[in-house]
């Protein structure tokens, strides 16, 4: 029997967040039948996980949007340039119900495992014990949804509450009057400290490595704005053809070319401006000549060094040992302030290391500090994270683990040799993370739609990357 003979679902999609949405959305759209599975208990992924203080879009709210539906202008409206973690659940919820988008979505089901079966050419999909057998498995599981272990001893020990910013209780924390340690000062860190700050009665904060941070200057979206970016503008169009998936004017100009008093100009002016692409866009060669580089780190450190009262403490936060932009800049409001309060204490890790955690609260090497509260900031296990939390097995019996054994390796991000039919939603090796993820995903499940249109339509059952196309 030939896989076009027996009764398959044409799709299974895993995840409901931003991809799986636009996924569930084109699929439909292309007349492909589907199965949808969530391992939360609603739609939303990044944004229904990550509910901590402060939780906000470090991309303008007005470029962090479908582009699928030119009316949104008219039935959608951001209230501020970057927009909180609500409301950008509420947006997606805006969204699944103009397109009726949550019937096909099983929700609080994980899949564990993915069998290709080469006779059939199709995938069988396992959740507990049911098994879903397709023609194609998408996967748009995030490259931020599966949480780092911390690897901290004695992290069960403790005997106060214990919070995840990646996995934030539904209800908010009161942490009114309690002693909280926060472990982490990567973007999530960065954006709930200030938050945390204000209502503990004692923060201290656990840097091991300090970043680079540009004031998010946010504040009410501009009237008109969103009503200017119609299809006839060409606005959306030019994201989808940009570098990074906002359509800013790339500047030809490099560094050296201005004076040192136009070059600290025009680093002020995108300090100023508060948008991460804008600032790495200064000048055509900072991302390639070191020196250039080293300048607009000198930049931010001497804003730093400006901004905190004791400087043995601004000296702590100034990032140091890699170039800027070489780990994604954060974005903030007020971070950098929250250290001249009274209440806040920063304990650099890289001076005083992680000892452990005991029930009452952390030791460094030098010092106990005694906590009500943790909460761990700690990161995720990026990009491959959640594909490699299912236990794939491709052609000839050999499973994902093994053939990424020495790095994940596709094409485009998208596709893995061996795997056929198998789609990673801005998987490894796409822009993904470093891009404007809104865009990215549109571009990806686009292609993927496709792509299996196209087998479907010439009677083909299986599309599967080259060994020359991975390589190159
Ligand atoms: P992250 O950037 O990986 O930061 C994790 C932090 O925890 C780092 O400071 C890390 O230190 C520290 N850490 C991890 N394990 C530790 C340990 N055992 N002991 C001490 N410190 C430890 O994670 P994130 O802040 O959740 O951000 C991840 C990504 O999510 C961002 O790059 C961004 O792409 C995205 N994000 C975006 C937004 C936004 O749009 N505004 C908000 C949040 C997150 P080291 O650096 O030394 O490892």
């Amino acid at each position: 029997m030939t896989g076009s003979d027996r009764p398959v679902v044409d799709v299974v999609v895993v995840g409901a967040g931003l991809a799986g949405l636009y996924a569930v959305h084109r699929f439909r759209r292309a007349g492909l039948t589907m199965r949808v599975f969530e391992a939360g208990d609603d739609i939303g992924g990044t944004w229904h996980w990550n509910r901590y203080p402060g939780a906000r879009v470090d991309i303008p709210s007005v470029d962090y949007m479908y582009s699928f539906d030119p009316d949104w202008q008219r039935t959608w409206q951001w209230s501020e340039k970057y927009a909180t973690q609500p409301e950008i659940l509420r947006y997606l919820h805006h969204v699944a119900d103009t397109f009726d988008l949550r019937r096909d979505i099983t929700f609080n089901t994980r899949i564990d495992a993915a069998r290709w079966d080469a006779e059939g050419a199709v995938w069988q999909v396992e959740a507990g014990c049911e098994t879903t057998t397709c023609r194609h498995l998408v996967m748009a599981t995030g490259c931020l949804s599966i949480p780092k272990d911390p690897d901290i001893a004695g992290i069960g020990r403790f005997a106060g509450a214990t919070y995840f910013t990646s996995h934030w209780p539904r209800e908010p924390v009161d942490f009114t009057g309690l002693r909280v340690a926060v472990i982490g000062t990567g973007s999530s860190g960065i954006q709930c400290i200030p938050h945390i700050a204000k209502q503990a009665r004692e923060l201290i904060v656990f840097q091991r490595t300090p970043n680079f941070s540009l004031p998010a200057h946010n504040g009410p979206l501009a009237p008109g704005k969103l009503e200017q970016l119609t299809d006839e503008s060409g606005y959306r169009a030019a994201a989808r053809l940009s570098f990074g998936g906002v359509p800013i004017e790339r500047t030809m100009t490099p560094t050296y070319a201005a004076t040192q008093e136009e070059r600290q100009q025009r680093y002020e002016r995108a300090w100023q401006i508060g948008e991460l692409l804008e600032l790495l866009n200064v000048y055509s060669d900072v991302m390639s000549d070191p020196a250039a580089n080293h300048e607009l780190a000198e930049f931010f450190r001497a804003k730093i060094m400006a901004t905190v009262d004791d400087p043995a403490v601004a000296e702590k936060l100034c990032p140091s040992g890699y170039p800027i932009g070489a780990k994604r800049v954060c974005l903030d409001t007020d971070y950098f302030t929250t250290f001249n309060r009274d209440n806040v204490r920063l304990v650099d890790l890289r001076r005083d290391p992680l000892r452990s955690i005991t029930e009452t609260g952390i030791d460094t090497q030098h010092e106990s500090f005694p906590a009500d509260a943790i909460v761990f900031a700690t990161g995720f296990d990026a990009v491959t994270g959640a594909v490699l939390s299912v236990d794939f097995v491709g052609r000839e019996d050999r499973t994902l683990e093994q053939v990424w054994a020495d790095g994940p390796q596709t094409y485009l991000g998208l596709t893995v040799q061996g795997f056929p039919n198998l789609f990673l939603i801005t998987g490894p090796g796409s822009p993904s993370v470093l891009s404007n993820m809104a865009v990215s995903i549109e571009q990806h499940v686009d292609l993927t739609a496709e792509i299996i249109t196209h087998v479907r339509d010439h009677g083909f059952h299986t599309a599967e990357p080259t060994e020359t196309a991975v390589a190159g």
